[in-house]
């Protein structure tokens, strides 16, 4: 499964800020809201695509990608609500997933640790030995589907299931492959009745378009056959864009945390507030003057 990293106690938080000395980002004083605020289970923070180098200070496409996710991280701790949990959708280390990155990686992300419980995911930049030895006390290792990490989590008003993509490090293409695909199926099939929301780091391979899923037909064919499929969250493309699949089922491309491929889009965070019939997605762009900040795509689920 992908791993699961429990919220952490405010005891433990303090303890670890302290070991990580008073300068780095986790210094408390940076995260006075974290504790305070209720928590809202309809709510869930998505993060993608952080790309973070074990040297923090290292930029690509000039951005710098730890300043990048630390913001992300701060906004998300002064939210007035603290999320059900936090999805960080793949890509998590810069190119090719190596111990040191995952390490940085895991000290940036430790203020949302005692924020909600966390679940990571694996894209063509993870490399998976590295990314379940990163975090040994936290893992959980069990695999649902030998060789990948598949799980899924329930919330009030949705099953979460969420995916590995990852193929090949390094080589863009991702794959679920056919066992992964019949656990989703049995998964499915098992509870029938409500909205079932799947996450998976690649984007549906469009003719033409940015190398994705190879098996993009085989999971298309899911969202025909289980109804209760009512949308599709993934990462890869670096570019926030949400549309309606021809199924029905809403596709929504996360920004990255990290660097945009072209020119203009926007990276950040998205907040989700799941509806009875639907959900919102806020993009949150790091560049507040940014056209698309703040906007809210109101989604109603597909029915029947
Ligand atoms: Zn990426």
């Amino acid at each position: 499964m992908p791993l699961l990293l429990p919220q952490v106690s405010r005891r433990e938080f303090l303890k670890r800020a302290a070991l990580a000395g008073a300068a780095t980002a986790l210094a408390p004083a940076s995260f006075a809201g974290i504790f305070g605020n209720a928590r809202d289970q309809h709510t869930f923070a998505f993060f993608s695509d952080p790309h973070i180098a074990a040297d923090a200070a290292l930029k690509n496409s000039g951005v710098n990608m730890a300043d990048n996710l630390a913001a992300c991280v701060r906004e998300l701790a002064a939210w007035p609500v603290k999320p059900a949990a936090v999805i960080v959708n793949g890509d998590l280390p810069f190119k090719s997933g190596l111990p040191e990155d995952y390490a940085m990686f895991g000290k940036l992300i430790e203020p949302v640790r005692a924020l909600a419980p966390m679940h990571l995911s694996l894209g063509n930049h993870d490399e998976r030995e590295n990314f379940w030895q990163a975090f040994p006390h936290d893992a959980t290792k069990l695999k649902t589907v030998p060789h990948k990490q598949a799980t899924r989590f329930a919330s009030a008003r949705a099953n979460l299931l969420l995916l590995d993509s990852l193929d090949v490090t390094l080589a863009t293409p991702g794959e679920l492959g056919a066992a992964q695909l019949e656990w989703l199926a049995r998964e499915l099939a098992a509870r029938p009745d409500k909205p079932a929301i799947i996450v998976g780091h690649h984007n549906l391979q469009a003719p033409g378009g940015p190398a994705g899923l190879k098996d993009s037909a085989a999971l298309e064919e899911v969202f025909a056959r289980h109804r209760q499929v009512k949308a599709y969250i993934y990462g890869h493309t670096h570019n926030w864009h949400v549309e309606t699949h021809a199924s029905g089922v809403q596709l929504i491309n996360l920004p990255p945390t990290g660097y945009v491929f072209k020119e203009g889009r926007p990276s950040g965070w998205v907040r989700c507030a799941l509806a009875r019939d639907g959900a919102e997605f806020e993009l949150r762009s790091l560049d507040a003057k940014h056209a698309e900040h703040a906007q809210v795509k109101k989604l109603q689920w597909r029915t029947g």
